[in-house]
């Protein structure tokens, strides 16, 4: 099993060095992190991965490295400055920041839930919204009212067949209810449904920002971190971090601080399409051709969060990839959705290749696999320029589940276009853009075998780097069973944790007792509740659920507990010699390829071999020499980091010349000369 939360690859990763909180020492800033010794080696070699299969491996690909400031006009004809931007509410209660999308977006949510489908609720909840769309100014007044009324007469169409599927379910009747699913009235009406919860989630999701304040009040949204549903007015909030260029001392706003106004790039992209024709004339490229590049990436996020997920800073690794317009490709060449497809494909086979490491088999492959999908993005979700988006999406542990990594879209010619002098009229129509005065490039092509000008189309896949660190690494965590448990120790588990429930239900009466006499108190009894929750979920599942056993006693409501605190280190010392945590990360992605251990450190000898081993190797890749405990945890170490070879010297080597190869995911050892090691692990390596 890959990890079962984002909670345990980040407690790892603290406590290994791949990730730091950013500005720890003055309380960290939220959301920026620094990547530490084997988080830097990690995210290095995902980007040198990304960078030979996007580059190297094929002929029609460059590479590029843009600067990350560029003129303010690139993102006023983008489109960034002026729609680059999420709806924003703050909690009048609590003061927590949110996406008005995000909250209106699991309200709406709710109304999937089965109780709301099976009761009168859904009428009421959609009247509701109804007032609420009454509310909103126009053109969203008339559609949001329109919307709201399809789905309740969609609903009530439905009502009686929903009534007679619930009646089959209760009864056990499958075979009425086959029958019932293929009848074309029921088809009909589920389409219907379905159509028009869609609409409604779109319309919703698209207007969040002409919601009011009062609206989120009448509708009884409510805020995640404290409950209440009193909110500020929504407001329009751009992601762009704004710099300036050179001193300025004039306020904000004025025509003097706008014309030193420069942005943090919120995308890579546009430093490559900025660099398309320099790129396509000083290397004579012909069309088909792409330009990749790696770079930081800058958005001030609304709601960041789910550790490196979502940050303000991060890494993309972006390809455009320039493509014939429709009617200049020739009879046997492949077409925009031919090559959108063959991106889509390509990418997605990178994300499958590096999350399985070499031992997997053919069914640890497939349920790798299966946690990979590309989901194409339906008509109603897709930008207005993009004719077609496949997003590639991962599976990620824990409450955040399915989740882009990579959105791979044809963007037609509307970012070079967007970006040109001299677009005939047709063409801005056809794109909805203005006609560009600032520029003085027209960014198209002469095709000789057409024997036309034209601009070409974009194909982009946009992957970003500091997620896919994410993915592997949640791919790759697993914790195993090394040694079975014997019955009395699983037993003392459980009553170590009914000691605890004891203490702890204690602590949660006496809490509640202080809140009511209005004192602070001691505990938290929600959190604590719902650590005991945890705890006995955990408990419940011995021993199978050994390796969740420290990740419950970590629960925030489990902190300033007396029996965690002392029942913590014994339980975490017996669960770390049952168990290993192991990153199985394939080794052209592993931090450390190689660690060299001598298996006494007072035998100068067998040291000085050892020490001699890891210089040889050093110079290929990044090797490490340790003596700091014995041999099985030093092992255990280095599986935690995901190291794919350790070599063990021994007093057998100082006779023979062999040493002890062992390998991360089998645990297997074999005795290998050491003039032969360079062969046994380079293809091992797979670098
Ligand atoms: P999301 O829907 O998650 O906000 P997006 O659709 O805005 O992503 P794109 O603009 O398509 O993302 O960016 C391409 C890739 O860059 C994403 O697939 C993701 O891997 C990465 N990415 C985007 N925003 C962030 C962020 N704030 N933190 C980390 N990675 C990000």
């Amino acid at each position: 099993m890959p990890a079962k939360s984002l909670e345990q690859v980040r407690n790892l990763c603290m406590r290994r060095g791949f990730v730091f909180p950013g500005s720890a020492a003055y309380g960290g800033v939220a959301s920026f992190w620094d990547y530490g010794p084997l988080g830097v080696e990690l995210l290095n070699n995902v980007k040198k991965a990304w960078w030979q299969d996007a580059v190297y491996a094929r002929d029609d690909m460059d590479g590029l490295d843009a600067a990350v400031l560029m003129s303010r006009k690139v993102w006023q004809h983008s489109g960034h400055e002026a729609t680059f931007s999420d709806p924003m509410v703050d909690c009048k209660k609590c003061r927590s920041r949110f996406r008005a999308d995000d909250l209106v977006g699991a309200w709406v949510s709710s109304v999937r839930d089965e109780d709301m489908l099976t009761s009168e609720t859904w009428s009421k909840h959609f009247k509701a919204h109804e007032r609420v769309c009454q509310a909103m100014p126009e053109p969203a007044r008339s559609q949001g009212v329109a919307v709201m009324r399809e789905i309740l007469a969609a609903h009530e169409a439905w009502w009686p067949l929903g009534k007679l599927f619930l009646k089959f379910d209760a009864s056990g009747d499958e075979s009425a209810k086959r029958e019932m699913v293929a009848d074309s009235d029921t088809v009909k009406a589920n389409q219907r449904l379905k159509a028009a919860t869609d609409a409604h989630h779109k319309f919703i999701t698209e207007n969040a920002v002409a919601f009011t304040a009062a609206s989120f009040t009448a509708c009884e949204v409510t805020c995640p971190k404290c409950g209440s549903n009193e909110f500020t007015e929504p407001r329009q909030f751009n992601l762009m971090f704004q710099s300036h260029v050179g001193p300025v001392s004039a306020a904000a706003g004025t025509d003097e601080e706008a014309a030193a106004r420069v942005y943090l790039r919120p995308e890579t992209a546009q430093g490559i399409f900025m660099n398309f024709a320099h790129v396509q004339r000083s290397l004579a490229r012909k069309v088909p051709f792409g330009i990749a590049q790696i770079g930081k990436a800058f958005r001030n996020e609304i709601t960041p969060g789910n550790f490196i997920f979502r940050t303000r800073e991060f890494e993309q690794m972006e390809i455009e990839f320039f493509i014939k317009p429709p009617q200049f490709v020739a009879e046997g060449e492949k077409n925009d959705e031919q090559w959108h497809e063959e991106w889509v494909q390509q990418r997605y086979r990178w994300w499958l290749r590096y999350a399985t490491p070499p031992s997997a088999g053919n069914e640890d492959m497939e349920r790798i696999a299966a946690r990979f999908r590309k989901r194409a993005q339906a008509a109603d979700e897709l930008a207005h320029y993009a004719k077609a988006t496949t997003d590639i999406e991962y599976l990620f542990p824990g409450a955040l589940g399915w989740g882009e990594i990579e959105g791979v879209a044809n963007r037609t010619d509307f970012d070079l276009s967007a970006h040109s002098k001299d677009v005939p009229e047709e063409d801005l129509k056809r794109l909805k853009l203005e006609a560009n005065k600032d520029s003085n490039e027209k960014f198209d092509y002469f095709d000789p075998d057409a024997k036309a000008r034209y601009i070409p189309w974009v194909i982009e896949p946009s992957a970003g780097a500091t997620r896919a660190v994410l993915t592997f690494l949640c791919e790759a965590y697993h914790e195993e069973l090394v040694k079975e448990p014997t019955k009395q120790e699983i037993d003392q588990i459980k009553s170590d944790a009914a000691m605890i429930r004891k203490n702890a239900e204690k602590k949660i009466k006496d809490a509640r007792k202080d809140i009511e006499a209005g004192k602070e108190p001691k505990h938290q009894p929600d959190k604590v509740e719902a650590f005991l929750n945890q705890l006995d979920d955990v408990v419940s599942r011995l021993p199978a659920s050994l390796d969740e056993v420290l990740l419950a006693l970590d629960h925030e409501g489990a902190q300033n507990l007396e029996p965690v605190k002392k029942f913590r280190p014994p339980t975490e010392k017996f669960i770390e010699e049952c168990t290993r945590t192991v990153l199985r990360l394939h080794p052209a992605l592993a931090p450390i390829k190689l660690a060299v251990f001598p298996l006494k450190k007072n035998k100068p000898e067998i040291v000085e071999l050892a020490k001699s081993i890891k210089q040889k190797f050093q110079k290929h890749f990044r090797t490490v020499y340790d003596d700091s405990a014995g041999i099985g945890r030093l092992y255990r170490r280095q599986d935690e980091i995901g190291t794919p070879f350790c070599i063990t010297v021994d007093f057998e080597s100082l006779e023979d010349g062999t040493v002890t190869v062992r390998e991360r995911d089998s645990m297997a050892q074999e005795r290998v000369a050491i003039d032969e090691l360079h062969d046994y692990l380079l293809p091992r390596l797979e670098l």
